[in-house]
Formats: structure tokens, sequence, C-alpha cells
């Protein structure tokens, strides 16, 4: 099951500097994974073989990728960030 792991807690994000769930790791990117889900949580779980389970073929290859990849510059970051505040704003009723 997809969100079998959700509630599982890393106690500081090396991004947020908090603890965070699983859950939130996993759809951290607009609904796909944070491009450090595999280095963040390999220790707590098979993180690999469980995204491998449970997302396609092309998802799972962005997640290596961006795991692979450096990290955006800050600012597009933030931007990333406010596009996905004004997202979320924009689903609730
Ligand atoms: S996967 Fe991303 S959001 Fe989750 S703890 Fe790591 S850096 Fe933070």
């Amino acid at each position: 099951m997809l969100n079998e792991h959700d509630q599982d807690v890393l106690l500081r994000c090396r991004r947020l500097g908090h603890e965070v769930t699983f859950g939130y790791c996993r759809q951290e990117t607009g609904g796909k994974p944070c491009r450090l889900i595999l280095d963040c949580w390999w220790e707590q779980f098979d993180v690999r073989a469980f995204l491998h389970a449970h997302l396609s073929a092309e998802e799972m290859a962005q997640v290596a990728r961006a795991g692979a990849s450096r990290p955006p510059a800050k600012v597009v970051s933030l931007f990333d960030l406010i596009q996905q505040a004004k997202d979320r704003l924009k689903d609730k009723p």
C-alpha cells in the first residue's frame, strides 16, 4: 500500500530543520517525492524498493535522477515553495 509508511517519522529534515513524516517526503514536490527521499530514508526502511514497487518506471527514474543531480538554486527552490503554497490555497474550498 502506497501510504504504508506515511506516518513514519524522521526527526530532522535537512531542508526544513524539523521533524517530518514519510508521507510529507513522499509528496513534497507538488505531489511527487522530494529529491532527497532515497538519501534521507534508506536507514529507516528499504525506501528504494518501496518506491520502486509503488511508482511507475518513469516516476522512479525521476526520483533516481533528482537524487543524483545538483540541488536547484535557492531562489528556484523558494519560487517552487511559493508556487506549491499558491496551488494548495487554490484547491481549498
Ligand atoms: S526527503 Fe526531503 S523533505 Fe524529507 S526529510 Fe529529506 S530533505 Fe526533508
